[in-house]
């Protein structure tokens, strides 16, 4: 069936389906058809690629470090290591990194170290405090892994285990972090709530990271066969924050200079330089970059690549999985205004940020199959 076809049977299905008291003429079947309308399959082609982007998410196995230690008579504070949580989990580690240096720790100017978007958070938070930063990083936005971001507001892929005290940190940070991206939703930030489609032939468990914040995937409902539109067996439902890292962090690198920050363009070579610079508190917030400047080896470079289709307005809802159509578990289709964003890979240990044209290869063509099968299951209502 073409897309044309299907978006007038869409259309006549809804409104059939309104008149006729939600059953799709014909079939007998009890479509629910609001919860249909509106479903537009991707459409995904090579000649609709606009770019491959790849990154290298800073994961640790132990979970992201937020703790204070001394510098050479300064209070540094390490804020990095969030692995594929990055965005979503930055406000909550910044609050509790500006919890340890305002809490007690030396008064002055702060230096932050990084403008991803953990930097960024950490930097406004101090700020909105009272402090003076100055930032000092290596790339600025859109030149960071946080720009390469999908970004789902979900802290996913953030560690191994959540067991022990990382567990209480780890929902800490995510509580504090849901609650601040909820003052942001709106096009000036680029954050929005949007369905999250989460697709297996299997029925779905809770995951782990879901467990201890279950409440903060609000709508949660799990669809079989017929009541979802996916050529999937099962199809989760669940309502997350959106958030459009270029125009994100760009919102925030006004907000900081509108609050009177500086920033410094350059690398912190090592230690030595951090010790000499004229704040005397530091902020860590290097991501990956941790693993040279502080010697912590515990972290492990995760690459992630993306094929960006050019963008697609009427796609309104995000696919993560794909049943049996994702092999490798790491299919996921995110709209945003900037690009329909087709995921991706998780490869651990990987540093290269260089897109392989193989994984782009094989990331166009298990969505063109997974969004063709979806357009044939319309044609079968
Ligand atoms: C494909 C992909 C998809 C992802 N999807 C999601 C998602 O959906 N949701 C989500 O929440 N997260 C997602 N992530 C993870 C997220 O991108 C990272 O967790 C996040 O970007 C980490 O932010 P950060 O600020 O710590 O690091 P970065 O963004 O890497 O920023 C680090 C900063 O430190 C600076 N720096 C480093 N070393 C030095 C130094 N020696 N001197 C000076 N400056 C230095 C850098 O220049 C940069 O400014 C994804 C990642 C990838 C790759």
């Amino acid at each position: 069936m073409d897309r044309r076809r299907w978006l007038r049977l869409s259309a006549a299905t809804v409104a059939g389906g309104w008149a006729a008291g939600c059953a799709f003429p014909g079939t007998g079947r009890g479509w629910d058809v609001a919860a249909l309308a509106g479903f537009h399959p991707a459409t995904v082609s090579p000649d609709r690629v606009i770019r491959v982007d790849a990154g290298v998410r800073p994961y640790r196995p132990q979970g992201f470090v937020v703790r204070a230690e001394a510098l050479a008579g300064k209070l540094l504070v390490h804020n990095y290591g969030h692995g594929g949580g990055g965005v979503t989990l930055s406000w909550g580690t910044a609050g509790m990194a500006a919890d340890l240096i305002t809490g007690g720790g030396p008064e002055g100017d702060v230096a932050v170290v990084g403008a991803g978007a953990v930097g960024l958070a950490t930097a406004r938070l101090l700020q909105r405090r009272g402090r003076h930063v100055t930032i000092y990083a290596r790339e600025l936005p859109p030149d960071t892994t946080s720009n390469v971001a999908g970004a789902q507001w979900s802290p996913t892929s953030v560690s191994d285990s959540l067991d022990g005290s990382f567990g209480v940190q780890f929902e800490e940070a995510s509580r504090r972090a849901h609650r601040h991206f909820q003052n942001l939703v709106g096009p000036d930030y680029g954050v929005r709530w949007i369905d999250n489609y989460f697709l297996s032939e299997r029925r779905l468990g809770i995951p782990g990271y879901m467990s201890r914040i279950r409440d903060l995937y609000p709508g949660l409902e799990d669809l079989e066969g017929d009541a979802h539109p996916f050529p999937t067996r099962f199809a989760r439902r669940v309502a997350t924050m959106f958030i459009e890292p270029p125009r994100y962090l760009r919102a925030l690198i006004r907000d900081f200079r509108l609050a009177g920050g500086d920033l410094v363009v350059g690398e912190i070579a090592d230690q030595r330089q951090l010790a000499t610079l004229p704040e005397p508190v530091i902020a860590n917030c290097t991501g990956l970059g941790a693993r040279e400047l502080f010697g912590d080896d515990s972290l492990i470079p995760v690459k992630g690549q993306l094929v960006v289709l050019r963008p697609q307005p009427a796609l309104d809802y995000l696919t993560i999985g794909g049943g049996r159509f994702s092999r490798s578990g790491n299919q996921y289709m995110f709209p945003r205004s900037d690009g329909v964003l087709l995921g991706g890979t998780f490869e651990r240990g990987v540093e290269s940020p260089e897109p392989d044209p193989v994984q782009t290869e094989r990331i166009l063509s298990v969505h063109r199959s997974f969004f063709d099968a979806m357009e044939e299951k319309a044609g079968r209502r």
